[in-house]
């Protein structure tokens, strides 16, 4: 085993805690949002593999829809407006007897149709005439009458009782039965066939897409549901986080009142009221969890009470090297949870941890929880970089076709811009940085210039006030150590105000996420073979797998990796997504009895099997890794790709034995391709 699963699979070793001996790689931020990602992604389709995602919808009226996420596609139920309907207030007349009458000649008024009352005829046969010469008074909404096509406006045209009689108000005296009519200038009146006529469904036509799935509803989509004739819609359910604060330090409404607090050394606590603002800002619904102090008791009593009633619990401080900091120990030992990563190459916020919890209480879901250092400053960004797009995958939903890659890769992560710095910062020595900024618009040069906030301390939160972006800055380097005044960089928006004109980005298009990241660091070759990856209860991430395979295996592309849980999956899989792919390496993490199923299960679905390559990839995994033994191997081809089934314990192995030329003559021979000579 490397010193990296080690460290992973031992996650009690965690008592000595010095630098260098630190139980988790540091790893880019861009890699740890897509490893969590990943992880949310697998365990929403696993929700959805047990037909569970129903508990995660709710109906809700209109009123309660604003920012919500659709959880179905709606269509307008009718055409608006429904009906021909009048835009003025007016007359409505045939076109045909505009275009035939005469300057001066007159109309007879013969009724009127107004707004929420339809045409009614002075003599009452009916709606439809067909004299000519003939109007109605219409008001504007007014649905319009059958027989006419056109509409003057009032102000273009004078009525006048036919007994002579003045009376100013129209309606009145149509509606009291005096025949009246209109008399059109025609030198002033020039009428365009369907003038000032709102055709039926020429707003919107029955059938129209008022909401799609996943889509967060705003004013408009109320708007347009409410004129539809819809009074409530399907959203997601909120997300549940529950905010906990941990540390000693801390004073808490108790000590508070009572006085206790009043001794040097405790301090306020700002990172819950902080981060449970940010959850309502994200759109999730929060649960305050309260304080929990600094001891194993306290710890596991408080995370397990957030556990069971809240979908993601968000705790602050105790994640550092400190004696005291105990929260992963709890989380680990006692809760059951699993490290998805310790440590981030960033600052501020390098302890931040990631864990996740299968089959907590009764229900079989997974919860996770994100721990975040207990400086302030640490603790809000940290909730901007991670917490923010776990949120938003979840309000983005999942569907049964789309694989982990495709799921994170179309998530909406950070709006981000270029701006220009303002002032010229120093860059940090070890890690890249997340400076806050205040943002203002240049017009002269037509780009967003970024002002410092000041001291960066990860305690200081003044660096928050006002920062409306993070500016990714790199770490400085012997040619390179500051970023100077001028320079273009690239900065993520974390303002509310923001958000709202510059669109998020998704995952798959974010230069962010490509900064730094080991996904991006892939081989160019002249022909690289293309790799599919799958991952089967793998304790290692994806992003571990990844490396190790291009690591190994020259000249070799990842096209794509998948998480799987469930055989029918997997089989999917090999159904569809082998197409086009050279070699699928599946890579799995189950004790023997499992690994038989899934062995017999990739055996049966091969066309041809390959036992000597598996003999030689068996042996190469038991000579890095005894336990390799306890696993089956089993390589063959499913059409054009070939197939490799091999154990995590020992993959490096496995892997070195087919390396180089093996690997692809085998990919070679496997498509029918002619055996190349030496
Ligand atoms: P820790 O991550 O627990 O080592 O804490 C790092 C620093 O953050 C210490 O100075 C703590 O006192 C401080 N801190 C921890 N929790 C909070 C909190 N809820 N509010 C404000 N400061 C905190
Ligand atoms: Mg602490």
């Amino acid at each position: 085993m490397n010193e990296m699963m080690s460290n992973r699979n031992n996650n009690s070793s965690r008592t000595s805690k010095d630098s260098t001996n630190h139980p988790h790689p540091m790893i880019p931020v861009p890699d740890a949002m897509r490893i969590a990602l990943r992880e949310v992604a697998s365990s929403l389709l696993r929700e959805i593999d047990h037909d569970e995602p129903k508990t995660f919808t709710e109906t809700v009226s209109l009123q309660h829809a604003l920012h919500r996420s659709s959880a179905e596609i709606i269509k307008a139920p009718i055409s608006i407006p429904v009906v021909d309907t009048s835009i003025m207030d007016g007359f409505c007349i045939r076109y045909a007897d505009y275009l035939s009458a005469q300057s001066g000649d007159e109309f007879r008024v013969i009724g009127y149709s107004v707004a929420g009352d339809a045409s009614m005829r002075n003599d009452g046969e009916g709606h439809d005439s067909s004299n000519s010469f003939e109007a109605m008074y219409v008001t504007t909404g007014a649905v319009l009458p059958a027989g006419f096509d056109s509409v003057i406006p009032i102000e273009k045209v004078k009525f006048k009782e036919v007994s002579g009689e003045s009376n100013n108000d129209v309606l009145e005296s149509i509606r009291s039965g005096h025949e009246g009519c209109i008399s059109i200038d025609k030198g002033k009146v020039a009428l365009a066939e369907k003038q000032w006529v709102r055709k039926a469904g020429s707003d919107l036509k029955a059938g129209a897409v008022l909401l799609h799935e996943g889509q967060t509803i705003c004013s408009a989509q109320i708007a347009l549901l409410a004129q539809t004739g819809i009074f409530s819609v399907l959203v997601r359910r909120k997300t549940i986080v529950g905010v906990l604060s941990t540390g000693d330090e801390l004073i808490n409404e108790q000590n508070f009142q009572s006085g206790s607090w009043n001794k040097v050394g405790k301090i306020y606590d700002a990172n819950r009221p902080a981060i449970m603002s940010l959850v309502q800002n994200f759109g999730a619904l929060v649960v305050d969890l309260g304080q929990a102090s600094d001891t194993t008791e306290s710890l596991e009593e408080k995370l397990s009470a957030g556990l069971s009633s809240c979908d993601i619990v968000v705790t602050s401080g105790g994640v550092s090297m400190g004696e005291l900091d105990l929260i992963e120990n709890v989380l680990v030992q006692k809760l059951h949870g699993t490290v998805t990563f310790g440590r981030i190459h960033m600052k501020p916020g390098k302890p931040t941890t990631f864990l996740t919890i299968e089959n907590f209480g009764s229900k079989s879901l997974t919860k996770f929880v994100l721990s975040l250092p207990g400086n302030p400053v640490s603790a809000m960004v940290c909730s901007h970089l991670f917490l923010y797009p776990i949120l938003s995958l979840i309000n983005r939903g999942v569907k049964r076709h789309e694989t982990v890659n495709e799921i994170v890769d179309g998530t909406p992560v950070h709006p981000e811009i270029d701006v220009i710095l303002n002032d010229d910062l120093k860059l940090d020595r070890e890690r890249p940085e997340y400076h806050r900024v205040t943002l203002k618009w240049d017009i002269g040069r037509s780009i967003f210039v970024a002002t410092s906030t000041g001291m960066q301390r990860s305690s200081c939160l003044m660096s928050m006030n006002g920062a409306t972006a993070l500016v990714c800055l790199p770490r400085a380097t012997d040619d390179k150590t500051k970023c100077k005044a001028g320079e273009k960089h690239l900065a993520l928006l974390i303002s509310n105000s923001f958000k709202n004109i510059v669109d998020p980005q998704i995952v798959k298009h974010s230069r962010h996420m490509l900064l730094h990241s080991i996904l991006t660091k892939r081989k160019k070759t002249k022909v690289p073979l293309k790799i599919g990856l799958v991952l089967r209860k793998t304790a290692g991430s994806p992003e571990e797998h990844i490396q190790k395979v291009q690591s190994i295996l020259d000249t070799v592309e990842i096209d794509f990796v998948d998480s799987v849980h469930h055989q029918e999956r997997l089989s999917q899989i090999l159904l569809e997504k082998t197409k086009g792919i050279d070699v699928l390496i599946i890579i799995s993490n189950e004790g023997f009895r499992d690994s038989n199923k899934l062995a017999t299960f990739i055996d049966s679905c091969l066309h041809k099997r390959s036992d000597a390559l598996a003999l030689q990839m068996r042996q190469g995994a038991a000579s890095e890794c005894g336990l390799a033994a306890l696993f089956e191997v089993i390589v063959g081809t499913i059409n054009e790709t070939l197939v490799c089934s091999v154990p995590e314990e020992g993959l490096e192995g496995a892997l070195r034995k087919i390396h180089g030329r093996v690997i692809f003559h085998a990919a070679m021979i496997t498509q029918g391709k002619p055996y190349p000579q030496k």
